[in-house]
């Protein structure tokens, strides 16, 4: 079975998780410091903070930003439940505006008719690995005082002109089992702005900055030393396993352009491919079955777009669509036609053959 994504952990791996246990320093330490230093490098940021989850990343960067009761915040409904669910966790109403057709990212052309009074932020989603276009929406964050929280979680080493995502506003990312890089479970927020950095460093850990001593409100969110020994590892090969995700995806582009609908790339991106993602206008359902008696794994990112979750379908007052006009039929479209192909690194040239011949014998 050649399955839709899969950890690439090895012996090094190993040793350093190792280390930790052996040294009986298993709490955040020495290798979450570590770990920060270069994950901060390859985002080309001053500072990382290493956190528990990607979930979490993103809730400390809205705390962080004072973002709460009464706030709005706009995004994309087509992303995992998290993006939105942490807006609500801080009390704040989710804003969603409808994503570009040919990217699944959020499209800024759209936002500025959902800015209110109460517009705090603006949380892009560099959905499935593709960058969203920072560029409007950093000219909107600055003209209209809006903090910039990139929801980086699929994305990376992901760029645009060469500047890393990340390092557009503040970043938040996951180190999930699946994602691109992994420590299990885990997130960093990165960000070039030294004040925010020190509160998200107290928040993650009761609001303290000596031990016993608090002076903000917090929470426990960090990293464990075994988690940031993976982390250290892991980090070294981004660019290795980033390379061989493009080229994977690359390879499955040539052989089925034209006869499905594969993903692009626009011109000065880098895209990291997180997921490779092609559309199945019909019978999807029937292609899932197919590709998977055939040994082949699939998945769909995401079926359901999140305002018509049944959590947000039964609570309507939570959150709005940005504005009267305005609707999420792109987002809609998109959750039903999507199929993600595998694309990770562990994949063999048999695999990747195995994969484009299948497609396309299901499209004869
Ligand atoms: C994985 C993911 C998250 C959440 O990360 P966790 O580490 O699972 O908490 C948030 N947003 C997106 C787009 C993700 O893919």
């Amino acid at each position: 079975m050649i399955s839709v994504a899969q950890p690439l952990l090895g012996r090094a791996e190993e040793e350093a998780v190792l280390n930790v246990i052996r040294s009986g320093q298993i709490a955040q330490g020495k290798q979450v410091e570590v770990f920060e230093k270069r994950f901060a490098e390859v985002c080309g940021v001053e500072e990382a903070i290493a956190v528990s989850s990607g979930t979490a990343a993103l809730h400390l960067a809205l705390l962080a930003h004072g973002v709460g009761v009464g706030d709005e915040v706009i995004t994309t409904p087509f992303s995992f439940a998290a993006t939105a669910n942490v807006i609500l966790l801080v009390g704040a109403t989710p804003v969603f505006v409808d994503i570009d057709p040919l990217t699944y990212t959020l499209d800024p052309a759209l936002v500025e008719e959902a800015l209110s009074s109460r517009t705090k932020a603006i949380m892009p989603v560099h959905l499935y690995g593709h960058p969203c276009n920072m560029q409007p929406l950093m000219a909107l964050a600055k003209k209209h005082s809006l903090a910039i929280i990139e929801d980086a979680c699929q994305a990376h080493a992901a760029m645009i002109a060469e500047q890393p995502v990340g390092s557009f506003g503040v970043g938040c990312f996951s180190f999930y089992a699946t994602k691109n890089i992994t420590t299990g479970e885990g997130g960093m927020v990165t960000t070039n702005d030294s004040t925010l950095a020190e509160r998200i460093r107290m928040m993650r850990s009761h609001g303290q900055r000596e031990r016993y001593r608090q002076v903000i409100m917090g929470h426990n969110l960090r990293m464990t030393d075994m988690q940031g020994a993976l982390g250290v590892v892991q980090v070294a090969k981004l660019e290795t396993l980033t390379e061989k995700r493009i080229a994977n995806a690359h390879y499955l582009t040539r052989r089925l352009q034209g006869v499905v609908q594969t993903p692009i790339t626009l011109p000065g991106y880098r895209h990291v491919f997180h997921q490779y993602t092609i559309r199945v206008p019909k019978n999807r359902a029937a292609w899932i079955q197919q590709l998977q008696m055939r040994g082949i794994g699939t998945a769909i990112h995401y079926p359901i777009p999140i305002h018509k979750q049944p959590f947000y379908q039964e609570h309507p007052t939570l959150w709005r669509i940005g504005s009267q006009t305005a609707n999420l039929s792109v987002a809609e479209a998109a959750a039903h036609e999507v199929l993600a192909l595998p694309v990770h690194p562990a994949l063999s040239e048999d695999d990747l053959a195995t994969i484009a011949r299948e497609v396309l014998q299901l499209c004869d």
